[in-house]
């Protein structure tokens, strides 16, 4: 790693797996991520900065911005969460995060409520979420791994490199994506609402919710792994 400071602008190289990852930042500004000299944020839609955050160990993304932890950085999932967060970034989502906002805080009125009917709502709430949640990370998923295909094309770093196989390349995607079945399951056995038989068949929808979407993925995350590089 090595710094230069030239007009205020700071670059840091680091060595990445395959390749050099370079990160130009302005000071307090956001950051041009560049890997072997493609320029990730061309994969931002407009408007969307990527910044460095010292806080938190994974990348994040919030309105209009895209944070990627220092500590992250070695990482040789870097690449993946990277672009995942990019994938949360595109407009179509916009639409829902209204409607996830309305949910928290329905969520956190009915939480405090535990008549019959006040429990029903409850359960038909964190359904809508949880159908909301797979929609939201299934897509971001799909869009983090076609644009592995064009960082591999345009980049020429094959973070296939990083995997023994596709199945521990697609384990990785997986675990992540189902990380969020569990949290819905979680935020219900945690509030205590709800009897055993309700708590058993909110377990089976968020099952039903999650799980026949993950051949999807995986179609998409084995053309992604067939890629052939040109000769
Ligand atoms: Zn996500």
């Amino acid at each position: 790693m090595n710094k230069d400071l030239e007009q205020n602008t700071i670059v840091t190289n680091y060595e990445f797996s395959s390749g050099i990852l370079v990160l130009e930042s302005s000071k307090g500004g956001s950051i041009k991520v560049k890997l072997n000299g493609f320029d990730l944020s061309k994969l931002t839609p407009d408007g969307y900065e990527i910044y460095l955050s010292d806080s938190g160990s994974e990348c994040k993304h919030k309105e209009g911005r895209i944070e990627v932890s220092s500590k992250e950085l070695k990482n040789p999932s870097f690449l993946l969460t990277l672009l995942h967060e990019v994938g949360h970034s595109a407009k179509d989502e916009k639409v829902d995060l209204d409607r996830d906002k309305e949910i928290s805080r329905e969520l956190k009125e009915l939480s405090r409520k535990n008549s019959e009917k006040d429990v029903l709502r409850y359960i038909g709430v964190l359904e809508e979420y949880t159908r909301l949640v797979e929609k939201r990370e299934r897509q971001a998923w799909l869009s983090s791994i076609k644009s592995l295909k064009t960082v591999l094309l345009e980049s020429g770093h094959d973070v296939r490199k990083n995997f023994a196989n596709f199945e521990e390349f697609f384990s990785k995607i997986i675990r992540h994506y189902k990380s969020y079945l569990l949290g819905m399951k979680y935020v219900f056995e945690k509030s205590g609402k709800g009897t055993d038989k309700q708590w058993h068949d909110f377990e089976a929808y968020v099952d039903q919710i999650f799980n026949p979407h993950i051949p999807i993925l995986e179609d998409e995350a084995r053309v992604f792994w067939e890629t052939e590089l040109p000769k």
